[in-house]
């Protein structure tokens, strides 16, 4: 059963850190081995694994999608909410990630880290769906 929880963003571009959150999540459903789903519930936001350590990952990640994805450059959607490269740039690094759960606890190398792209923000409330299903052998 998909367990969920929210955060709350405060800049209208922003990468945060939700290891520590999916983390706890993963030690609470008491799964040893298995993989873990992490999906934002919004069509204007993303989740990626990348460096957590040094902010300045994020704010480059940021700078890079502006220059692929420029603001109000033509998009049909901006007609309806002015927020068409939000959609674009979410689509481009996708809605969720999946990690390997190994000994209860998130795989992933020393420095990475799931981080929830806001690019439609500040937002009160994002919601974030974490499945963790365990190993079938
Ligand atoms: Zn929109």
């Amino acid at each position: 059963m998909a367990q969920f929880f929210d955060v709350e963003t405060l800049e209208a571009r922003q990468c945060l850190d939700i290891t520590h959150t999916v983390g706890e999540l993963v030690r609470d459903s008491g799964v040893r081995r298995g993989l873990c789903h992490v999906m934002v519930l919004g069509a204007t936001a993303a989740i990626v694994v990348n460096e957590n350590d040094d902010p300045a990952i994020g704010l480059d990640l940021l700078k890079a999608l502006e220059k692929a994805v420029p603001d109000h450059d033509g998009w049909l959607h901006d007609r309806v909410d002015n927020n068409a490269h939000a959609h674009i740039k979410a689509s481009i690094l996708g809605p969720s990630e999946t990690v390997i759960v190994d000994e209860g606890e998130l795989l992933l190398g020393t420095w990475q880290g799931l981080m929830l792209v806001e690019l439609d923000g500040p937002r009160r409330r994002r919601r974030i769906a974490v499945e963790v299903v365990p190993s079938g052998s």
